[in-house]
């Protein structure tokens, strides 16, 4: 198939520099040519207008499946698309291998932008011919409003790039534009993720210990390290909020190895009988080093590897099954245990209790806090523990909050416990004091 428009003799070699040779659009640097040429026009009057960015949901699949040639042949065809759909004003652009940019001066609000980039969608959403064959697309849009006279070009298409990850991130074919809110949680996560990075380089994110028991006689076998932070300005800030933070922004590493240090540190002086276990995020067994670090630690800090169980995730399988097997492995051979963590929610699948092997099982909260009056949890617990038993693995049930969820669990056969009915995380010396009691207390029964 021919170009839309070829790149005519008459064209300059400054004017090929500006094309995009395949489709014949316009490129990125005809789209920053454009916009920064709008943005100076709007100087005296910064009316708003629109820019966003469209990219292919599943082309790569596409390209794989019919081939490069057919594969450049829709992208052609979308961009003839793209460019039948502007009006006089507009103007699309292509700016990556299936991104297209888009420019529209005379959309001035957010409503009329979602508006205009659904056309876009429903438009590319027709069949295309491939050969004998067609093919289905769809889109997904994120566009930025030009709103002040202070704004740039990088700035206008960095927010576009931001709400087309949010709009990647819900779903396929769908638009979002980018609002102040986005503005300010970008801003937040960013100051977030600055002061983490001071923090972590500082030493000051600090290891908290959850006791984890024999649900029978409820003696302490074990401890959950969970990583605790209170930043100087921010304040406390939650693990569920700066964990997510440190793994999207490469800081994981680090901060996870300043805690297990510290960890490992404090729970070497514990009774030897006791174990630790310590939270491994998903792209931790991506990553081939992370074995090393952790033997490092161990290595460093004293600690038998015996004694630490690290608790992953299914999600953390996922990505990367066969990496994340090695590192399991590499650790299993030293001794350390594996647990898998969250059992129940996500993306469960029985397949993978087949194919990794796991010592532990941790049951989810959700299950544990509704065991008491909602049948469907106490079936799925009874089975979990069956199927555990089949398969050698230990049990252990999270967030037990009362009492009578331990009873409960005991009458099911579920051999460990843990939640804030027997203790909430916390710091080493707090631990070290409630193992003094527990110490005591034992004497103290022992004496009877
Ligand atoms: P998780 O691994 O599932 O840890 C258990 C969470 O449940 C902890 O939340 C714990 O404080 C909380 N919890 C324990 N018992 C109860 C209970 O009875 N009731 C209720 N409502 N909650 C209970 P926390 O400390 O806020 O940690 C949240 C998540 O952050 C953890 O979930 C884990 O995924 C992650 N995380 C924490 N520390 C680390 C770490 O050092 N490394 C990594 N990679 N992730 C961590
Ligand atoms: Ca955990
Ligand atoms: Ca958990």
């Amino acid at each position: 198939m021919k170009p839309p428009f070829g790149l005519g003799q008459t064209r300059d070699s400054s004017d090929l520099a500006f094309t995009d040779p395949l489709t014949g659009l316009g490129n990125d640097r005809r789209f920053y040519d454009k916009v920064d040429r709008l943005i100076s026009d709007r100087a005296e009057d910064p009316a708003p207008f629109t820019v966003g960015i469209l990219d292919l949901d599943g082309f790569k699949p596409i390209n794989d499946l019919f081939g490069r040639k057919a594969g450049d042949d829709i992208l052609v065809q979308v961009a003839m698309r793209l460019r039948a759909s502007m009006d006089g004003h507009s103007a699309v652009t292509r700016i990556g291998a299936d991104e297209f940019a888009f420019l529209y001066p005379m959309v001035f609000s957010e409503d009329a932008a979602a508006e205009k980039a659904k056309m876009l969608i429903e438009i590319l959403s027709a069949p295309y011919d491939v050969g004998e064959r067609t093919a289905r697309l769809s889109a997904s849009v994120g566009c930025s409003l030009f709103s002040s006279g202070d704004e740039t070009t990088e700035v206008l298409v960095n927010k576009a790039e931001t709400a087309l990850y949010h709009a990647k991130r819900s779903g396929r074919g769908r638009v979002v534009v980018y609002t102040r809110e986005m503005e300010e949680a970008a801003k937040r996560v960013t100051r977030i993720e600055q002061a983490l990075r001071r923090a972590v380089s500082a030493g000051e994110v600090e290891p908290h210990f959850q006791p984890i028991v024999d649900l029978k006689d409820r003696r302490t076998i074990g401890f959950e390290t969970l990583a605790r932070w209170t930043d100087r300005d921010l304040g406390f800030v939650s693990p569920a909020v700066f964990i997510p933070i440190a793994e999207e922004r490469g800081i994981i590493g680090p901060l996870s190895q300043l805690v297990l240090r510290k960890a490992t540190e404090a729970a070497r002086n514990w009774p030897s009988d006791l174990f630790l276990s310590f939270n491994l995020s998903p792209s931790q067994l991506v990553d081939q080093n992370t074995g090393l670090h952790i033997l490092a630690i161990l290595d460093r800090t004293g600690f038998d590897p015996r004694r630490l169980e690290i608790e992953i995730t299914e999600t953390g399988l996922m990505t990367d099954p066969a990496s994340a097997e090695k590192i399991v492995d590499d650790l299993r051979r030293c001794g350390i245990r594996v647990s898998l963590d969250d059992f129940g929610t996500g993306q469960s699948s029985l397949g993978r209790l087949r194919e990794f092997h796991f010592d532990k099982l941790k049951i989810d909260r959700a299950f544990v806090s509704s065991i008491l009056d909602d049948r469907p949890s106490e079936h799925i617990i009874r089975a979990i523990l069956a199927m555990c038993e089949g398969l050698g693995m230990e049990v252990v049930a999270e967030g037990i909050e009362e009492e009578a969820q331990a009873d409960r669990l005991v009458e099911f056969g579920c051999g460990g416990g843990q939640g804030y009915f027997f203790g909430k995380p916390v710091d080493a010396d707090a631990t070290l004091g409630y193992l003094r009691d527990t110490f005591r207390g034992a004497l103290r029964a022992k004496a009877i």
